[in-house]
C-alpha cells in the first residue's frame, strides 16, 4: 500500500516535471523560432556574412569577408574588390561610391566582374552578397598579376 502510494506519488511528480518542461519549451520556442527563421531567411538572401580564403598558386593567400553582420549589414557589408594601388581589398559595399578602405581611391574593381575576373561560362558563384557575386576560379591575383586567384567556399559564417 505504501509502496503503491510512493509509486503513484513518483508518477505525479514525473508528470508535473514533464508538464514543466513542456511549459518551458513553449515559453522558449517563440523566441528561438523567430531567431532561426530570421537566420534562415538571412542566409538565403545573403544577409549574413561569411569568410572565405583567397589563394593563388604563387603563394598569395588572404581571408576575405563577404557580407556583413545581421544587425549592421545595411551600413557595413564587405565584398572583395581590387584596388590598383592596394591590391585585394574588402571595401564597404554599403557606401556609395565604393572606395578603397586603405587609400580611399574610387578606382576599385569588383571581383566577379571583368576585368579582374573571367566570368564567361561560369555558374554557381562561390561568393554572394546582395547583387555581388564572384566565382571560384580565374580571378586576378594581386601578387603575380595572373588570372589564377581562387576563392574558396565559406570557411565560417557570422551574423
Ligand atoms: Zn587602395
Ligand atoms: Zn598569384
Amino acid at each position: 500500500m505504501s509502496l503503491a502510494e510512493t509509486s503513484a506519488h513518483k508518477t505525479r511528480t514525473g508528470s508535473a516535471a514533464v508538464i514543466w518542461q513542456v511549459v518551458a519549451v513553449l515559453v522558449v520556442l517563440p523566441s528561438l523560432g523567430r531567431g532561426s527563421a530570421a537566420c534562415g531567411v538571412a542566409a538565403g538572401s545573403g544577409t549574413i556574412g561569411s569568410v572565405h580564403r583567397a589563394s593563388c598558386a604563387c603563394g598569395f593567400q588572404v581571408e576575405v569577408t563577404v557580407g556583413g553582420a545581421k544587425r549592421t549589414h545595411l551600413e557595413r557589408a564587405s565584398f572583395p574588390f581590387y584596388c590598383e594601388q592596394c591590391g585585394l581589398i574588402g571595401p564597404n559595399t554599403a557606401e556609395d561610391p565604393i572606395v578603397c578602405p586603405s587609400c580611399r581611391s574610387a578606382k576599385v574593381r569588383q571581383y566577379g566582374a571583368p576585368p579582374v575576373s573571367i566570368i564567361a561560362g561560369k555558374t554557381g558563384p562561390v561568393l554572394e552578397w546582395a547583387s555581388f557575386e564572384a566565382f571560384a576560379t580565374e580571378n586576378f591575383c594581386p601578387a603575380c598579376k595572373h588570372m589564377t586567384l581562387v576563392f574558396g567556399r565559406a570557411r565560417r559564417f557570422f551574423s
